[in-house]
């Protein structure tokens, strides 16, 4: 078994869509990145890559590079996912720690869930998302960034 860890952080801005999980969630700003700013993705690539022993989602899908710009990160989950298990790792399971003041978030965790469940290709019951604020204090508190704790276990070993 291989266990990894990752985090990202995002400035909430006007003018973007809000999207975590790959699921679109009604807000009046939205997460600031090149890519579609999915925090919570993001730390759940980083958990996997770290777990496989790869290097982080900055070095696979490069924030100035323009194939990616604009792009759902459910792309780049399905990307590290084959980076994963092309390395002959199988996913056993991913758990996550949204840290967010507004919205909320825990009415859309089952679809995010749900999303993230299909693009691993693992049961929903083994994607863990929680969701919490971080009591007002500092940049988040303030409602100026999101931020995602994620860890991912792997197992060495091809899919049977
Ligand atoms: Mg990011």
């Amino acid at each position: 078994m291989r266990a990894g860890i990752g985090y990202d952080l995002h400035r909430l801005v006007e003018g973007r869509k809000l999207v975590l999980g790959g699921v679109e969630i009604p807000f009046e700003k939205g997460l600031l990145g090149h890519s579609d700013g999915d925090v919570l993705l993001h730390a759940v690539i980083d958990a996997l890559l770290g777990a496989a022993g790869l290097p982080d989602i900055g070095t696979h899908f490069p924030p100035d590079d323009p194939q990616y710009e604009g792009i759902s990160s459910l792309l780049l989950l399905e990307q590290a996912k084959k980076l994963v298990e092309e390395r002959d790792f199988r996913i056993r399971n991913v758990d996550a720690t949204i840290v967010a003041e507004e919205p909320k978030l825990s009415p859309f965790s089952g679809r995010m869930k749900k999303k993230i469940a299909q693009t691993l290709g693992i049961p929903e019951a083994s994607v863990g998302i929680k969701a919490k604020t971080n009591e007002g204090l500092g940049l988040v508190g303030k409602g100026e960034a999101i931020a995602c704790f994620a860890v991912a276990l792997l197992e060495e070993g091809k899919p049977r």
